[in-house]
């Protein structure tokens, strides 16, 4: 039995952000560090995925593991409500599956990274290490070399704009 009433139950789960999660800004913070610069919540790719490196044509997904369906503990669902919950989440995982499927097929690198891979120091350190071995180092310059570049600036060089196609930046030759 839930220990919350359905009314409460609500509210609490509405109120669980499905953006700028903490786990999300760590990871950002993370990348940034190492010299990465990205774009959020990029609105004109499916899905609007949460961090876009275009200079790698590279994009994570940061997925909340209740609202995305992990199969994990933090994932747990409420026992009440089920009926509500329960196709709800589903329907996240079938616009999640389509919007990695369209990215993909546009000729972006998608990596998934779940909340609770990043909650500790340790799990995310590994996962930025993963990330920046899944990074394309050549023909492309150092990532060292976005390092006092403005986001602008990237947008820019690589030429991505709002009102452009979905495809990834052409590597520079
Ligand atoms: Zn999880």
């Amino acid at each position: 039995m839930d220990i919350y009433t359905p009314a409460k139950r609500s509210s609490i789960m509405s109120k669980i952000r499905s953006t700028d999660t903490k786990a999300e800004v760590r990871l950002r913070k993370a990348l940034f560090a190492f010299g990465y610069r990205y774009r959020k919540n990029v609105r004109r790719l499916p899905g609007a995925p949460d961090i876009v490196l275009p200079r790698f044509a590279y994009v994570i997904q940061v997925r909340g593991c209740f609202w995305h369906a992990h199969d994990c503990r933090r994932a747990h669902r409420p026992n009440s409500n089920a009926d509500y919950w329960n196709p709800k989440l589903a329907r996240n995982v079938e616009r999640d599956v389509k919007a990695d499927r369209a990215l993909r097929a546009a000729g972006w690198r998608v990596r998934v990274v779940w909340e609770c891979e990043i909650q500790s120091a340790a799990g995310l350190k590994d996962t930025v290490g993963l990330i920046v071995t899944d990074l394309p180092r050549s023909p492309m310059p150092a990532p060292q070399g976005l390092r006092h570049i403005s986001n602008d600036r990237v947008r820019c060089l690589f030429g991505v704009r709002p009102s452009q196609d979905l495809a990834p930046p052409r590597e520079p030759r």
